[in-house]
């Protein structure tokens, strides 16, 4: 790609540097960017630096906070003795996006995959840990993707903290809501039979 403008060709390339953007994208974004009123993307770039500059991550869940503890981990109603282990931050909003869930997250900001270069050291396994003695903790639930890298982490987690008293669970595993029973895969099936609820979870028997 070519540019008459070397001011243009860099915001092109620091577009482009975003994940699924790509350098076609990235043209596509700098010119709408162009075409607007210069206090529109001021405020743009000054939202981006400013959520970079100020944004922390809470010292109890490692959240993203607008304060040292998040607003989850502040709130009173919320069940401190259950907590949901998850990877990211996506999976957080995910997560309270349902409504379900009135306990406290911890983020471990990965999941253990050795191939990736991502060992236990470069999560947040021990502040999770430490929080399981300081905070009286009866229950973790693991909401880890159901693939090598999560069990790898689940049975990591769990071996190291079998002598505490906390119970272990992990979100169900199985056929997708929508899913065609006869398209999903063995394990995936062999998991739902294993897995298995009483009806009366799912319909009111009346
Ligand atoms: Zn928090």
């Amino acid at each position: 790609m070519s540019f008459s403008s070397s001011l243009l060709e860099q915001a092109v390339n620091e577009f482009s540097k975003l994940p699924g953007i790509g350098k076609k994208t990235a043209l596509r974004l700098v010119l709408h960017l162009i075409k607007q009123p210069q206090e529109e993307t001021q405020l743009f770039a000054d939202t981006i630096a400013r959520m970079r500059r100020e944004i922390k991550f809470c010292s109890k869940c490692c959240n993203v906070s607008d304060t040292e503890i998040c607003n989850i981990c502040s709130n009173f109603s919320r069940k401190k003795q259950i907590i949901c282990v998850v990877e990211n931050i996506r999976d957080v909003i995910a997560i309270e996006s349902t409504q379900q869930f009135n306990g406290l997250y911890h983020v471990l900001g990965g999941v253990i995959s050795p191939l990736d270069g991502v060992g236990p050291d470069q999560l947040t396994i021990e502040p999770l840990i430490n929080r399981l003695t300081e905070d009286e903790v009866e229950e973790l639930i693991f909401a880890l993707s159901p693939n090598i890298q999560g069990d790898t982490t689940l049975f990591y987690i769990s071996k190291k903290i079998k002598d505490l008293p906390v119970k272990i669970t992990t979100i169900a595993r199985g056929i997708a809501f929508g899913g065609e029973l006869e398209y999903a895969d063995e394990l995936t099936l062999a998991r739902s039979l294993q897995n298995r609820q009483p009806v009366a979870n799912y319909v009111s028997m009346k």
